[in-house]
């Protein structure tokens, strides 16, 4: 269900695993995307879990449209009737108001200035690395108020840089934007760091408190890889202010 969570001066962090769910083959069993060819019916009763889980309202928790930029939405309230906007980050600086960000390899990025009491949620996949989707989530949290040096960041489960195989041209123009993500797989192809590339930009914006989850999406039977099977669930991760 929580594959991790913790909470730091009230700023909570939590990432799921595909456990716990209702949803059938091939998206067993804790698919928390809508997106993905799944019964929405299983979908719906899987979020609901998921925030029973995390103590938080299934019906406050703020999702987003992703669609792989770099746009950044912000939330002062559930979106209610209100379409969901198309944004790979959304931001809030409203306590008790959780966000969420569906990923399956790709990183799911987790802020919070709980001195600020601003957090963000962003989903970095390789194009939301090149188009820079996590600065932009951190310039629209310190336009309202936060400070780079007290955001706590999390990144959760994502395809690790021994697995993330891509053709030579592809790493060469990603990792001359970000030269951190430039990686080899274990068989001794090009491949891409998406995680790293991350982590080298919080670092360079001035956010130092981090961790990154040691998981491999590809390589965990526990976690959904759109790598590995293509067709195949969401996981979520979820950041709120107490
Ligand atoms: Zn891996």
């Amino acid at each position: 269900m929580i594959g991790q969570r913790d909470t730091v001066n009230g700023a909570h962090f939590g990432f799921t695993d595909r456990w716990g769910g209702v949803s059938a083959v091939p998206y067993e069993e804790l698919n928390l995307g809508g997106a993905v060819g799944d019964d929405p019916g299983a979908v719906t009763a899987n979020r609901e879990l998921a925030a029973k889980s995390l103590g938080v309202d299934p019906a406050r928790v703020v999702w987003m449209n992703q669609v792989h930029g770099a746009d950044v939405a912000v939330a002062d309230a559930p979106w209610g009737d209100r379409p969901v906007p198309r944004a790979d980050a959304v931001v809030t600086a409203e306590r008790g108001l959780p966000l969420a960000v569906l990923t399956a390899d790709c990183v799911p990025v987790l802020l919070a200035d709980p001195v600020a009491g601003v957090v963000a949620a962003a989903h970095a996949g390789r194009p939301g690395l090149v188009a820079g989707v996590v600065p932009a989530a951190v310039r629209a949290m310190t336009g309202l108020g936060a400070d780079p040096a007290r955001i706590v960041a999390r990144t959760g489960p994502a395809v690790c840089g021994r697995c993330y195989e891509v053709p030579e041209e592809m790493r060469a123009d990603v990792s001359a934007v970000v030269p951190a993500a430039y990686a080899e797989t274990s068989w001794g192809t090009p491949a891409l760091d998406v995680s790293a590339g991350v982590h080298a930009q919080l670092e360079r914006l001035g956010v130092r408190e981090r961790t990154q989850s040691p998981v491999c999406t590809r390589e965990s039977t526990d976690h959904f890889s759109y790598r590995r099977d293509r067709t195949t669930g969401r996981l979520a991760g979820y950041v709120w202010l107490d």
